[in-house]
């Protein structure tokens, strides 16, 4: 046994040859280390980026109070005037002037005036309240509305009520989305410090796998897992490269992985790390890398190797990057991204991971499972009438069947304890829609 602590600096205890799925998540996330490179770029090519710095709100938004409908502005004031006794009884204000958004409305008026505002307009000095216009009735320059209409203070929006000068608007770590462009630019900020783009270079390994354009020899296989990885990565906004087939020789995969390691953060490989291939990976981290894992307790994905690669001849020499050996089988391919490899990325490009969520449904059939692995079945899941989730698992459930991915909707979660599953029974799942 090895504890995590000789790795990471964590106290888990595990077996290297089977580590749990959480283990392996918790030393890849100790292993992840940001990339420092701050760029401004403008606020357009921000999409997508991860902040690099708190942005601090120079101005208040909005600037000024202001409407927020088509109405009268008054002072409530003039809601402590003589009303009587009548329930009903009626304001009668005078129209002093007009304030449109952009142009306001700078005089003083008394409390038998008003001001005719419009959404968005300046409140005028003096005003602090909001009547809509649909609650008036106008003749003239008087209008009429009855007392109760309208509480003291209503309809305005407050200068910083959307953000407040000299606060956070948003945090470094933050992935910038659509509304941020639109809220950095409500700052009027027009260049945004982020991350440098996360490196991360990839190539397939295996004497059967053929590239697009060449020829299906007997026995050979088109390389898939390369067009599935640039698909994930590209999601995750990296600048992915590609380095395409490398042959199952000792020196061709020892070149590629130090060129990789030279040129990018992160490797990925796929393939040559099931049963016996794994030795010479293993092997061959050994002398010029580090490695923390080779096999995980999880169905698809067992063959893991999770390690440090150096471009130099030694561990510590030349440049160093994160290295991921996935296995070859497409599916396992695509489980071990996204339970084990998408967080690093992540925190590697300097984001702060959010836990996806995740769904209770109920299983539409009975689900064998041994406890003592984690499992993800692909599954397709619907919501009924009532909002109940319901799962079944697509047919095939091979690691090597891609079909299955893209006819399934979600990842049926098996957790490591987890045991056979009846049907109807609750079980988590995870939605492709917004990680895939
Ligand atoms: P390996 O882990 O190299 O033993 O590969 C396991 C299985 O996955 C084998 O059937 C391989 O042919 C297949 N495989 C490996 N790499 C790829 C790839 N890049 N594209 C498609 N299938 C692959
Ligand atoms: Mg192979």
């Amino acid at each position: 046994m090895t504890t995590l602590n000789e790795l990471s600096g964590c106290v888990v205890q595990y077996d290297p040859d089977a580590l749990p799925v959480p283990s392996a998540q918790a030393i890849v996330r100790e292993w992840a280390t940001p990339v420092g490179v701050v760029e401004r770029v403008p606020l357009h090519d921000a999409l997508d980026r991860v902040l690099a710095e708190d942005i601090v709100s120079p101005i208040d938004v909005p600037a000024h109070d202001n409407s927020a409908m088509d109405g009268y502005a008054f002072k409530s004031a003039a809601l402590d005037l003589e009303r009587g006794t009548d329930a009903s009884a009626h304001l009668n204000l005078t129209v002093a002037g007009k304030a449109l958004a952009g142009h306001p409305f700078n005089e003083h008026i008394t409390a038998a005036q008003c001001v005719r505002v419009m959404t968005g307009a300046c409140i005028p000095p003096d005003c602090d309240t909001v009547i809509p216009q649909e609650l008036v009735t106008r003749e003239g320059d008087v209008i009429q509305f009855a007392f109760d209409a309208v509480k003291r203070g209503a309809n305005r929006r407050r200068a910083g009520e959307d953000l407040a000068r000299g606060h956070a608007a948003l945090r470094a770590g933050r992935i910038v989305r659509a509304s941020d462009l639109g809220l950095l630019a409500s700052l009027g900020i027009g260049e945004v410090p982020v991350r440098r783009r996360l490196r991360v270079a990839f190539f397939s390994t295996g004497d059967e796998l053929r590239s697009l354009g060449e020829p299906l020899d007997p026995g050979c296989v088109y390389d898939s897992n390369r067009h599935t990885l640039f698909a994930m990565l590209r999601r995750l906004n990296v600048d992915a490269l590609d380095l395409g087939v490398v042959r199952d020789q000792p020196d061709a995969l020892e070149a590629a992985l130090r060129s990789a390691a030279a040129s990018a953060d992160v490797v990925l490989t796929s393939g040559g790390v099931s049963v016996g291939e794994a030795d010479l990976t293993k092997k061959m981290l050994r002398t010029f890398g580090d490695v923390a894992f080779w096999s995980l307790a999880m169905r698809p994905g067992r063959p893991l190797a999770f390690g440090r690669v150096w471009s130099g001849d030694r561990p510590g020499d030349g440049s160093p990057a994160l290295f991921f050996g996935l296995p070859g089988n497409p599916v396992a391919v695509m489980v071990a991204f996204y339970q084990i490899v998408r967080d690093a990325l992540l925190l590697m490009s300097g984001a702060t991971p959010q836990p996806v969520p995740l769904i209770r449904a109920a299983s539409r059939v009975a689900i064998r499972k041994r406890a003592g692995r984690t499992e993800f079945q692909r599954g397709i899941a619907e919501r009924d009438a009532h909002g109940q989730w319901h799962v079944a698992p697509t047919g095939s459930q091979s690691s090597g069947v891609l079909s299955s991915m893209s006819e399934a909707n979600c990842f049926i979660m098996l957790g490591h304890e987890q045991s056979d599953l009846a049907v109807g029974e609750a079980v988590d799942i995870l939605l492709f829609d917004g990680l895939i």
